[in-house]
C-alpha cells in the first residue's frame, strides 16, 4: 500500500495474533461484506507471540481437544492437526506451538482467499488513534493512514516493565529485557551461565529454548518465592462446582479449592482436576469478588494460583524438572539486592546478589547473561506504546482500579476517562484482565472473540458501509508472503 493512502474500513483490528485473527474470522463468516482491516506488526501473520516459536520442543500447554479457534465447533484443531501433523494426535496430545500457528495462518489465509474484496492485512504498526468526527482515524509507522467506525484493541500482551533494579544497564548486552527475542539467548557460549528473572512460565520456555540451542551451561532461575509451575497430567474429570455457592471472599475462594482437592484426592483424584473445573467459574468469581478482596488476591494468592492454573505440557515438565535434579537449573527464591556488570577477560559479566528469601542471607552470582522473565507489563501507564499514550492523552481509555489492565464493560466496550464505555472502541484478550481476570488462554479468548463479533455486528455503527478505499487499490499482503 503505497505511503499516505486513506484506507477507510468499518472495522479496524489492531493487533494480528490469535484474538485480532480469530475476531476477524468471525466476523468475516457472519457478515461476508463487511469491510474489514487488520493491522499488526508481526512479520509473521497470526501467530502472535506464543505461536511464533520455531523450536518443535516448545509445546502447547493446552491440549489440542482444547485448542480450537471455535468454542461452537470444539474439534476444528484436532481435525486441522490429524490431517497436517505427521505424528498421530489425539485430543489429550500437547502438540507443537508452531503446529498452532501453522494452523492460524491456515484459518487466516482461507479467510483471505473468501473475502478478498474486503479484507486487508496491513502489516505495519499503530503509533495513534485519533477521534475524528468521520470515525477513528490510525496511524502507522509507514505513514499510512485508516479511517474506521469501530476499532478493536487485539494487542496481546506487552514486555516486561522495568525490573527498577539499582545498577542494572537496560543497554547492555548482558541483560535482556525480551526474553523472546533473538538476542536474548545470542552469542552464549555452551559453557556460560544465565540467570532468569522470574520462575513463571517464560523462564520454563527459556530454559527448554536454551537446551534446545544445545546449551550445557549452568541456568539460574531466580524469583520471589522460587515456585516453579506445575506439570499437566492425565487426570479424571472432577465433576465441578455447579452445587457449591461461589465465594465472595478469598479466604472463602481457598477453602472451596482446598475442601474439592482433599475431596478429589481421597476419591483417587487430583487437585488438576479440581482446577480445571474452576476456570470456566473464574470470570464470574472475579467479578463478584469485592475490589478489596481481588486485591488481597493479588497480594497473597496470585503466585500460588499461576503455578497451579498455569501448567506446562507433560514432556516440557519431564525435561525442565530433570534439568532441575541434574543441577542444570538452579531455583532460587529471593529478592534481588544489586546488580552490577564488570569485564573480565574482554567479556561482560553481571555480578548479581541477591536475598535468600528463606536463610535471609546474602547470595552472589555471576552470569554471562540475564534474562527477564518477570512476565508481562500490565499496568498500561507504564508500557511504552505510542498507541496507548494516544489513547490515553485523548481521555479515551483509561486503567481499571488494579492495574491489570484497561477498564472495559461486559462487552469489552472500553470506558473513557470519564468511565463511559464507546460504542466503538473495544478491548480483546489481556487487556481484559482487571474485568476478567481469567483472559490469557484460546479457551477463553475464543469465546470473547466470537461473543465480541457477534456484539459489533449487532451495533449500528457496524452497518454504516463506508467506501472501502480511497487511492491506490489495497493489496492483501498475507498472500504474498
Ligand atoms: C510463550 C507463550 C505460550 C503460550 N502458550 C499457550 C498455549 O499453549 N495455549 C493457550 O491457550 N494459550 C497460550 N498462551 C497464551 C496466549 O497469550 C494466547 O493463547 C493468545 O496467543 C493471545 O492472543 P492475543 O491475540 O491476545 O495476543 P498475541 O497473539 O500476542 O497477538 C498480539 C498481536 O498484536 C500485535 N501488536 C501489538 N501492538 C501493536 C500495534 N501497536 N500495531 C500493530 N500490531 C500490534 C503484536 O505484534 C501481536 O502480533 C501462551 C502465551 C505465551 C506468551
Amino acid at each position: 500500500m503505497p505511503t499516505g493512502d486513506l484506507v477507510r474500513k468499518d472495522i479496524a483490528v489492531i493487533g494480528g495474533g490469535f484474538s485480532g485473527t480469530v475476531v476477524s474470522v468471525q466476523l468475516l463468516r457472519h457478515a461476508p461484506n463487511l469491510s474489514l482491516g487488520v493491522i499488526d506488526k508481526n512479520v509473521r501473520p497470526a501467530v502472535g507471540l506464543a505461536y511464533g516459536t520455531d523450536h518443535a520442543a516448545h509445546l502447547l500447554n493446552v491440549p489440542a481437544g482444547q485448542m480450537s479457534a471455535f468454542a461452537s465447533e470444539p474439534d476444528h484443531f484436532l481435525k486441522w492437526a490429524e490431517q497436517d501433523y505427521e505424528f498421530p494426535v489425539d485430543s489429550r496430545s500437547f502438540l507443537p506451538r508452531a503446529l498452532y500457528g501453522r494452523y492460524l495462518l491456515a484459518l487466516l489465509e482461507e479467510t483471505c482467499a473468501a473475502h478478498s474484496l474486503h479484507f486487508d492485512w496491513i502489516r505495519d504498526e499503530a503509533l495513534a488513534v485519533r477521534r475524528e468526527k468521520a470515525g477513528f482515524l490510525i496511524h502507522t509507522r509507514s505513514g499510512q493512514r485508516v479511517l474506521a467506525q469501530t476499532v478493536v484493541l487485539a494487542l496481546g500482551n506487552f514486555p516486561p516493565g522495568n525490573l527498577g533494579i539499582h545498577g542494572l544497564r537496560t543497554d547492555s548486552r548482558c541483560y535482556q529485557r525480551l526474553a523472546w527475542s533473538k538476542e536474548a539467548l545470542a552469542g552464549l557460549a555452551d559453557n556460560n551461565q544465565v540467570l532468569l528473572i522470574g520462575s513463571g512460565l517464560t523462564s520454563v520456555d527459556i530454559t527448554i529454548a536454551l537446551r534446545a540451542n544445545g546449551f550445557k551451561g549452568r541456568i539460574h532461575i531466580l524469583s520471589r518465592h522460587g515456585l516453579v509451575p506445575q506439570c499437566h497430567s492425565p487426570s479424571l474429570p472432577w465433576p465441578g462446582f455447579q452445587d457449591e455457592s461461589l465465594p465472595r471472599t478469598i479466604r472463602g475462594l481457598v477453602r472451596l479449592i482446598r475442601n474439592q482437592a482433599a475431596a478429589a484426592a481421597e476419591a483417587s483424584g487430583d487437585w488438576r482436576a479440581v482446577m480445571d473445573s474452576l476456570r470456566p467459574l473464574v470470570q464470574e468469581i472475579w467479578q463478584s469478588l469485592p475490589i478489596e478482596e481481588r486485591r488481597r488476591f493479588l497480594r497473597h494468592i496470585r503466585t500460588y494460583w499461576e503455578i497451579h492454573r498455569h501448567r506446562v505440557a507433560p514432556d516440557v515438565g519431564q525435561t525442565f524438572f530433570k534439568m532441575i535434579a541434574s543441577g542444570q537449573v538452579q531455583v532460587h527464591a529471593g529478592r534481588i539486592t544489586s546488580y552490577s556488570e564488570i569485564n573480565s577477560d574482554g567479556k561482560n559479566l553481571a555480578q548479581v546478589t541477591f536475598r535468600d528469601r528463606y536463610s535471609a542471607s546474602a547470595k552472589a552470582l555471576e552470569v554471562d547473561r540475564v534474562v527477564n522473565c518477570s512476565g508481562p507489563e500490565t499496568n498500561f501507564r507504564k508500557i511504552d506504546s505510542a498507541l496507548l499514550a494516544s489513547l490515553f492523552e485523548q481521555g479515551l481509555v483509561r486503567q481499571d482500579p488494579l492495574g491489570l489492565g484497561l477498564d472495559v464493560d461486559r462487552n469489552g466496550a472500553l470506558l473513557d476517562c470519564t468511565g463511559t464505555p464507546s460504542r466503538c472502541l473495544f478491548a480483546l484478550g489481556p487487556a481484559r484482565k482487571g474485568m476478567l481476570w481469567e483472559t490469557t488462554a484460546v479457551p477463553e479468548l475464543r469465546v470473547q472473540a466470537a461473543n465480541l463479533a457477534d456484539h459489533l455486528l449487532r451495533a449500528p455503527l457496524a452497518h454504516q458501509s463506508v467506501p472501502q478505499t480511497v487511492g491506490a487499490a489495497v493489496s492483501s499482503e498475507i498472500l504474498q508472503r
